[in-house]
C-alpha cells in the first residue's frame, strides 16, 4: 500500500499519475496509479508481458528494447527448452520463457541459443527450420 497526502510535505512528491495526490518521495506512484504510469528512473527493467505482435500499437508501456539487445548471449543457455525444436510452437514458447528471463535477448541470441540444443552439422535442416521460426517470430 502506497500512502497518499491531498496536500505536499516533507518527503511528499506529486504522483507522478494523474490522481493529483502526494507521495512519499521513494514511492513510485500511488496503488491508484501503478501500471499506469511509465517509471522512468530505469532501475531495472519492468517486467513485461512479451507481446511481440503488438508492439508498434502500444508504444508507450513497452520497454526499451531495441538499445542495449543481446545479440551473443556469454554463457549458456539459461532455459533448456522443454518441447520439440522441429514445432513452431514449442520453439516460440521456449522463446517467450527465454525472453521473460531476459528480455533483452535479440532473434540473434535466441537462435544461437538453439545452437546448443540442435546439432548443426547433423540436424542442419531442423536448424535452419529453427531459426526461420525464431526470426519470424521473434525479430
Ligand atoms: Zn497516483
Amino acid at each position: 500500500m502506497t500512502k497518499t497526502y491531498k496536500e505536499p510535505g516533507r518527503a511528499r512528491k506529486l504522483c507522478p499519475g494523474n490522481c493529483g495526490l502526494y507521495i512519499h518521495v521513494r514511492s513510485k506512484t500511488c496503488d491508484s496509479c501503478v501500471g499506469k504510469v511509465e517509471i522512468t528512473e530505469s532501475t531495472k527493467p519492468q517486467k513485461q508481458k512479451s507481446k511481440t505482435k503488438s508492439e508498434k500499437t502500444n508504444t508507450t508501456k513497452q520497454p526499451k528494447r531495441q538499445q542495449n539487445r543481446i545479440l551473443t548471449p556469454a554463457g549458456k543457455c539459461p532455459i533448456k527448452p522443454s518441447g520439440n525444436l522441429e514445432a513452431p510452437e514449442d520453439i516460440e514458447n521456449w522463446c517467450n520463457v527465454l525472453l521473460k528471463n531476459n528480455p533483452a535477448f535479440s532473434a540473434d541470441a535466441l537462435v544461437y541459443f538453439g545452437r546448443e540444443f540442435i546439432d548443426i552439422n547433423n540436424e542442419i535442416d531442423k536448424f535452419r527450420n529453427f531459426e526461420k521460426i525464431v526470426r519470424g517470430a521473434f525479430a
